[in-house]
């Protein structure tokens, strides 16, 4: 594993956007519905863009929505800072894809395009961490009392020694680059478990609760309800 000390690394936010966002019900994947006028897709960018000015995006779309991405880096006036590319079959593919505008040596930022209440607090944090471990994945602790089901039933978990994982799962663009050159598999349902199959230790980090992917019509709702408390300089 590479360390980089005391040196300002480039900086790559590569923003998966390119799945079919089904489970919200409409045709229109979660990543371009509106929230208060604006795209998800538009808050992600946003806080990605501000977050550092060296910071450079990836942007991986569907093939049938590259217009409408465009659009809204347009509206951003970013077209000088954001590569946009086409994704793959699963979120594996689509993030190998976008790997290749990757320059190295760097720090690669993967995040859900519809987690986009992701603070540019944790953006920075995620940054640090990586510099010095080689990784940061955030998490959160479970609300809820969790079971697991059992040939015979169920039983319970201990709550406090599980951690519910979010973006940006962020990594020195060496482990990143190395770990994407396997074959895929279907245990990889995201990146750090990509990674971690390489002998990697993940570096858990703490997350936030506002981070969360959007996912059913409800999320939406309160995700308006969060952007409207926010203070309104953040987010114009
Ligand atoms: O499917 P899941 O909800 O885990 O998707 C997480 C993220 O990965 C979403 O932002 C989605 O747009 C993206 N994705 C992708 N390419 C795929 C599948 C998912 O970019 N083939």
């Amino acid at each position: 594993m590479t360390l980089y000390k005391n040196a300002a690394l480039k900086k790559f936010a590569l923003i998966v956007a390119a799945g079919s966002g089904s489970r919200m019900g409409g045709d229109l994947p979660k990543q371009f519905l509106l929230v208060n006028g604006k795209a998800v897709l538009w808050y992600t960018l946003h806080t990605f863009l501000h977050a550092y000015e060296d910071m450079q995006v990836i942007l991986v779309l569907h093939e049938q929505y590259l217009e409408a991405g465009k659009t809204i880096v347009q509206s951003l006036d970013a077209e000088d800072r954001v590569v946009i590319t086409t994704g793959g079959e699963t979120r594996f593919h689509s993030v190998k894809n976008g790997l290749q505008f990757v320059q190295q040596p760097s720090i690669v930022f993967v995040h859900d395009a519809v987690r986009f209440l992701v603070s540019e607090r944790l953006i920075h944090a995620c940054y640090e961490e990586a510099v010095k471990h080689g990784n940061a994945v955030p998490s959160v602790r479970p609300v809820d009392s969790l079971r697991m089901e059992m040939d015979d039933g169920n039983k319970m978990l201990d709550r406090n020694k599980v951690h519910l994982i979010q973006t940006p799962q962020t990594f020195s663009s060496d482990l990143i680059w190395k770990a994407f050159q396997q074959e895929y598999h279907a245990s990889f349902t995201d990146e750090a478990t990509v990674v971690e199959s390489t002998g990697v230790k993940i570096n858990l980090i703490e997350g936030e609760t506002n981070n969360m992917k959007i996912t059913r019509p409800a999320d939406l709702q309160l995700a308006e309800q969060i952007i409207k408390g926010l203070d309104g300089s953040e987010q114009s």
